[in-house]
């Protein structure tokens, strides 16, 4: 089983995008939470945005033709936000303030700050103007009929705005995702133990794919874990997938006679695909067990992190009905060199200079996290690329995932 082919990181990725589709309902969703929730519609605009002309200013609003430099108008009404205002009377200016709608038969705003008055209270313009000047126009943002959002976007705070200023208050989003998390490990104890004994570590790989799903938008449904045994680690699964749209597990997937998740799988349901060329990472799992959706991360706490962020994301991403994003990149030179190669996509835990150059942290070990917590992102090697000064890599800053 050792000798089983490596399959190549763009190969994985590709096959995991294939094999996952949308597997959630949908449910209407007030827009106070729908942060970080997936749309299931178009969103098309029923108004325009603005409603109507308005003053960019505070100021006075008139027709462009009744503007002289120098020559006073009187001023025939005061148009504070939120009022109707009357048409405007010819050859008269109307006092006006920011947000306001202007009235019929004005084009122009003359900011305060450039007009005085007389001696009989009429205004008096120091500079003249363009027509249009600090007019918002009805529909300059946004144009009835024109589609705002697309089916599949993880709503943000400024989507969320956008919404409420069409009018929208509550929206049809996609369920969220419930996820099943195992972890396992004999050695491992939950953070909550007050004294680690001899032998035994913290499991932090729960806690962190714990918050890795909900900055996807989704709830770690259930979590459990498990001592490296197959009845146990059968009975886990078994639980999860009554209540879970997924399962997500760490640890237990290489071959190892410790490492019994792969086997549970494989008595239980069927294995897409194992053993990926990447690093850190590798042992990888993607199935189904008891016929729900899994995903098996290897147990080194940055293989499990850097397998989420490539893999495992764009899974639940599809599962969840969200269109899925390439991670944004962009390309720096690295401040290092080295000739040996591998046959494994690397990606490596680096910070960048001022001038853009990455510089890979020290420790690179796939059972060390700290590099992840320190660095800006990953800088990515392909297989078999030697790395020399003059040749740039994408680099991948952490917030991309
Ligand atoms: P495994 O994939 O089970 O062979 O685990 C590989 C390495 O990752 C071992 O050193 C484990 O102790 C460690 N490991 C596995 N699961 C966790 C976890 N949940 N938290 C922290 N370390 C883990
Ligand atoms: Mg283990």
């Amino acid at each position: 089983m050792s000798h089983t082919p490596m399959m190549p990181f763009k190969d994985a990725l590709i096959a995991i995008e294939e094999a996952s589709a949308c597997i959630v309902g949908q449910e209407p969703t007030e827009l106070n939470n729908a942060l970080n929730r997936i749309l299931a519609v178009d969103i098309i605009a029923e108004i325009n945005i603005p409603p109507s002309d308005n003053s960019a200013m505070d100021g006075y609003a008139l027709s462009v033709q009744d503007l002289e430099e120098g020559k006073p108008l009187a001023i025939s009404q005061r148009i504070p936000a939120g009022i109707a205002p009357h048409s405007l009377q010819p050859k008269t200016c109307a006092r006006i303030f920011t947000g306001a709608t202007i009235p019929e038969g004005a084009d122009t705003v003359i900011m305060q700050e450039n007009t005085e008055f007389d001696q009989q209270g009429r205004i008096v313009f120091n500079h003249t103007a363009q027509k249009g000047n600090n007019v918002r126009l009805k529909g300059q943002d946004v144009k009835i009929g024109q589609r705002i959002l697309t089916k599949g976007t993880r709503l943000q705070p400024q989507h969320i705005g956008m919404l409420a200023s069409l009018g929208v208050y509550e929206v049809t989003c996609f369920k969220q995702l419930k996820v099943g998390v195992l972890t396992t490990g004999n050695e491992l104890v939950p953070v909550e133990t007050r004294i680690l004994k001899a032998g035994k570590i913290y499991n932090s790989n729960g806690p962190m794919l714990i918050s890795l799903i909900q900055k996807l938008g989704h709830s770690a449904h259930s979590c459990l874990h498990v001592n490296d045994n197959i009845i146990e680690t059968e009975n886990a699964l078994k639980s999860l997938s009554e209540d879970c749209d997924l399962i997500l597990s760490s640890g237990g997937v290489s071959v190892g006679e410790e490492d019994h998740v792969k086997n549970a799988i494989e008595k239980n349901g069927s294995l897409s695909l194992w053993k990926v060329a990447i690093k850190p990472g590798k042992p990888l799992v993607f199935g189904d067990v008891f016929d729900t959706p899994f995903i098996g991360l290897p147990g080194n706490p940055s293989s499990s992190l850097v397998t989420f962020h490539w893999f495992a994301r764009t899974a639940i991403c599809a599962y969840s009905g969200e269109v899925i994003k390439h991670p944004k990149k962009f390309k720096v030179y690295p401040n290092f060199s080295r000739q040996k190669t591998i046959s494994r996509d690397e990606f490596l835990r680096a910070s960048l200079t001022e001038e853009n150059k990455a510089v890979p942290h020290p420790q690179q070990s796939s059972g060390a996290l700290f590099a992840s917590c320190v660095c800006d992102g990953y800088l990515h090697i392909p297989a078999n690329t030697s790395i020399d000064l003059n040749q740039r890599f994408d680099f991948y800053p952490f917030s991309s995932f």
